[in-house]
This record gives structure tokens, sequence and C-alpha cells, in this order.
């Protein structure tokens, strides 16, 4: 992720970025029915209409993006992503993105920084916290790993654990909460997108060679 925001890579970077944003709508689509499935467990059943349509925003304006730099174009998917994926969901993966890119644009600041800086802009976002059964539950542990410098390809396999580890918490946010106790027993699905997306990402970073 450092590598492909240095100035002297731009074409191999909107090469990337159109590529990851390719991948991350195919993944959303092929999952789309997994994730309704489980918002239809403990929620109302949208989570990934919403996410296809937002990911599906994103890919329409691939080309744009991929011509920005970086931060720019972090900051622009972000309000792609508020406008198009809407419910609960929108604004924190909205805030995640627009909180990247404007980090980014901070000198000094390391990715890993920044991504934590990013993810903390969420909770606040959310009024929420790791362990309420939420996408923190997955940005959380990921902005730890990434902090501790792990490969993009050990983290790929990595991610859907953290989802997994959602399965078992009582939801305190969002539309699960209202169910307390009986949230139990199923996994979030924001925790299970976010996991989604993150894999991706981590898989073309790997096929890409830049981490
Ligand atoms: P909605 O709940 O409006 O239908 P979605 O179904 O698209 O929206 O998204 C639900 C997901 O959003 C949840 O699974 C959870 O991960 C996340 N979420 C909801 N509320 C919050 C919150 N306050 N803080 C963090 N994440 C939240
Ligand atoms: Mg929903």
């Amino acid at each position: 992720m450092i590598v492909i925001s240095e100035p002297g890579n731009a074409h191999d970077c909107a090469a990337w970025m159109g590529r990851v944003i390719e991948a991350c709508r195919d993944a959303i689509a092929t999952e789309e029915n997994r994730l309704c499935d489980l918002d239809r467990a403990i929620g109302d059943g949208d989570h990934g209409t919403n996410m296809r349509r937002g990911l599906e925003a994103l890919a329409s304006e691939r080309q744009r993006l991929s011509a920005m730099p970086f931060a720019e174009a972090m900051i622009a998917a972000g309000t792609i992503l508020v406008m198009n994926i809407g419910g609960a969901a929108g604004p924190l993966y909205g805030t995640l993105l627009l909180e990247i890119g404007k980090g980014l644009s901070i000198d000094g600041l390391e990715f890993p920084q920044v991504f934590q800086k990013a993810v903390t802009a969420v909770a606040q976002r959310g009024r929420s916290s790791p362990g309420d059964k939420t996408l923190l539950d997955v940005l959380y542990p990921l902005s730890d790993e990434l902090t501790k410098h792990t490969h993009p390809q050990r983290l790929a396999g990595k991610v859907q654990g953290f989802a997994d580890m959602t399965i078992e918490m009582k939801a305190l946010r969002g539309r699960a909460s209202f169910l307390g106790e009986r949230s139990v027993g199923h996994m979030d699905p924001g925790a299970a997108s976010c996991a989604l997306l993150a894999a991706t990402v981590c898989r073309e970073l790997t096929e890409a060679g830049v981490a």
C-alpha cells in the first residue's frame, strides 16, 4: 500500500487500483446472497444488496478514480460508498476510505498508522467499539496485523477468522442489537463483508507483488 502511493509508480498504481475495484465488486457480487442471509438472521436482510450497489457504483467510476493520486482516489471512493451502499454500513465504509485518504495526505504517517486512525474514526462514527459484533471486529484486528507488518498473503488467510469471532458475540450496536441474546450464534454481516473485502485487497496486493 505504501509503495503504490509513491508518485513514480503512477501508471502501475492506476492499473492496480482498477483491478482491485473490479475484484472487490466481483467478490461482493458472488457473496451477495450469503451476506443477505446473514443479515436476514439478525437484521433486515439487505446487507448483500447494499454492498453490491456500492461496489457497482465504485466499479462504474474506476477509470476516473484510477486517474487520481491515491489519496484523492480514496476520498472520492469513500464519497461514492457513502452515497451508494446506504444503510448503516455505507457511512462506516465511507468514513474508512475518506479517513485513509485524508491520512495519506499527512506527511510522515505510514500506512498502518493511517489505517489505525481511520478505524478509530469509523468507531467514533458508529459510536461503537470492538466486541459490539460489527465490522469493527474485523477492522481492529486487521489494523493490529498491519502494525505488525503481517504479509498480505498471510493476512488474506486470517481475516475470515476475525469475522468468525463475531458468531459468539452479542450485538450491542445496529439492528442486530434489538435481538439481544438472540443475536448470539450468527456471524455479523458487516464483519463478513469486511473480511471478504480485506481478503480480496490482500490477494491483489500479493499478486501485484507490491507488499
Ligand atoms: P442496515 O443495518 O441499516 O440495514 P446494513 O445491513 O447494510 O445496514 O449493514 C449492517 C452492518 O453494519 C452490521 O452487520 C454491522 O457490521 C454494521 N453496523 C451497524 N451499525 C453499526 C454501528 N453503530 N457501528 C459499527 N458498525 C455498525
Ligand atoms: Mg441490513
